[in-house]
């Protein structure tokens, strides 16, 4: 029976172990703190929301990085194999708008306990409070692991499932990135990714708490295709945006995000011909106003007056005196305002980590290091992230499974 250590209680690691299991393998995890899935019970605001049931062009569509590397994984486990699994496990789950997938319960707390309770039944030694400092080798074999009060593990096959480095304060402060250095493998620096978004412009501070519906929000790029590009809802904040169109459009920035132009068009519904056509019909219904009351028409308040400071307009300009080149400018200024990027906010705040083990140094099929025999990887540890909408911890699950499947039966 192969001995299998994995390190990390969180998605990945669960789930690599519970496959290890039901592979035949006596199996370890470890967990560095008082509890497995502390990061889980943070997942959709305390209702986790594990999967999508997105078809399966779907489902790569909103994979960010890497999606080609996953494919076996996915094929391995998708979104309807681990709707499958919880349900065995007594967790009802409902799908909700953008094809959600949450526990019945709205409490995040059932799918670790679902977890928890299986490995307990299949007899996995789950280890709270133990933090490993160093993988261990043996003739070029990952053969343990050295825990940090200085006890030595010894496995025929490690996984490492140490997550991210998004939310460090749920246990997740890139020790995979360590561990596989220390291996001789390549790893691609951390960045936050679905995060929000300074901006060097300060219009928007002053409007913090403003949701903006239905806009569409642009990051251009280097070649005619953008790099995002979506309609949706945007916040504005007391330091730029957020929302999730700014967290989506963040995971799609360049590496080096500052300076990068956003580009936000408040009324995707009409071209610029159309919105030209309203102006003129606004402005012969209201000749007699203030320029502001038509605009009050376009946008809410607030916005409409920022517009017009971002014009060059002012909000008592008599309508029946609106230039041409005024008119263009209001056009210009609600179909394309300029946005530039500060800086993304810190991983502290970022949901997922973009970044980590390099996908060119592992084995799509297995999980398996390509440099490193019996040494494996799943989660978020990976260089692979993907949008909101379940789809994190389906990567999760998935890799974890491959790992845990493959950590069992290797021929040694
Ligand atoms: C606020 C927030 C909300 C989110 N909501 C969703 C959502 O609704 N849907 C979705 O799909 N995704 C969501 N995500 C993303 C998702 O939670 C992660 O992508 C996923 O949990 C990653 O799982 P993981 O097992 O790879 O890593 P983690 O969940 O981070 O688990 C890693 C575990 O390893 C442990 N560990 C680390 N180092 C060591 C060590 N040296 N020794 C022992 N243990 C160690 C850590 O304590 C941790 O428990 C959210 C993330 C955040 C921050």
């Amino acid at each position: 029976m192969r001995e299998v250590v994995v390190i990390g209680g969180g998605a990945a690691g669960m789930m690599a172990a519970l496959y290890a299991l039901r592979s035949g393998a006596s199996v370890t995890l470890l967990e560095r703190n008082e509890k497995l899935g502390k990061k889980i019970y943070i997942t959709g605001k305390g209702r986790c929301n594990l999967t999508n049931v997105a078809g399966e062009t779907e489902f790569m569509g909103n994979i960010v990085r890497n999606p080609r590397f996953l494919f076996a994984a996915l094929n391995n486990l998708n979104n309807n194999d681990v709707m499958d699994l919880f349900e065995g496990l007594g967790v009802k789950l409902k799908v909700e708008r953008g094809g959600r997938v949450f526990p019945e319960s709205d409490h995040a707390s059932d799918i670790t306990r679902g977890l928890d309770r299986e490995l307990h039944r299949l007899g996995c030694r789950v280890r709270l409070n133990t933090r490993v400092s160093e993988i261990l080798y043996e003739e070029g074999r990952a053969a343990g692991v050295l825990l940090e009060t200085g006890e030595k593990l010894k496995a025929d096959t490690v996984i490492i499932a140490t997550g991210g480095q998004s939310y460090p304060t749920t246990g997740s402060t890139g020790d995979g990135w360590a561990f596989a250095e220390a291996a001789g493998m390549d790893t691609k620096p951390a960045i936050p990714a679905l995060t929000p978004i300074e901006t060097e412009e300060t219009w928007p501070y002053a409007l913090s708490g403003l949701s903006l519906k239905n806009v569409r929000l642009t990051a251009p790029g280097p070649k005619k295709k953008p790099l995002y590009s979506e309609l949706g809802e945007m916040l504005l904040t007391h330091f730029g945006i957020s929302g999730p169109l700014a967290l989506s459009a963040s995971s799609y920035l360049p590496e080096e995000s500052k300076g990068a132009k956003l580009i936000l068009d408040l009324k995707p519904a009409l071209s610029d011909e159309q919105l030209d056509q309203r102006l003129l019909r606004d402005f012969k219904e209201m000749s007699r106003k203030q320029i502001i009351s038509v605009m009050d028409g376009l946008a809410p308040h607030a916005l409409a007056m920022e517009i017009l400071g971002l014009c060059g307009i002012e909000p008592t300009q008599p309508v029946n005196g609106v230039t041409q080149e005024m008119r263009a400018s209001i056009i210009k200024n609600i179909k394309r305002i300029e946005l530039t990027v500060k800086r993304l906010r810190p991983l502290t705040e970022a949901i997922v980590t973009r970044g980590g083990v390099s996908v060119k140094e592992i084995n799509p099929s297995t999980m398996e290091s390509k440099k490193v025999p019996g040494l494996y990887f799943a989660g978020e540890t990976i260089d692979i992230d993907a949008l909101t909408g379940g789809f994190n911890l389906q990567l999760a699950f998935s890799t974890g499974a491959l790992a845990g499947q493959n950590a069992a039966q290797e021929e040694l």
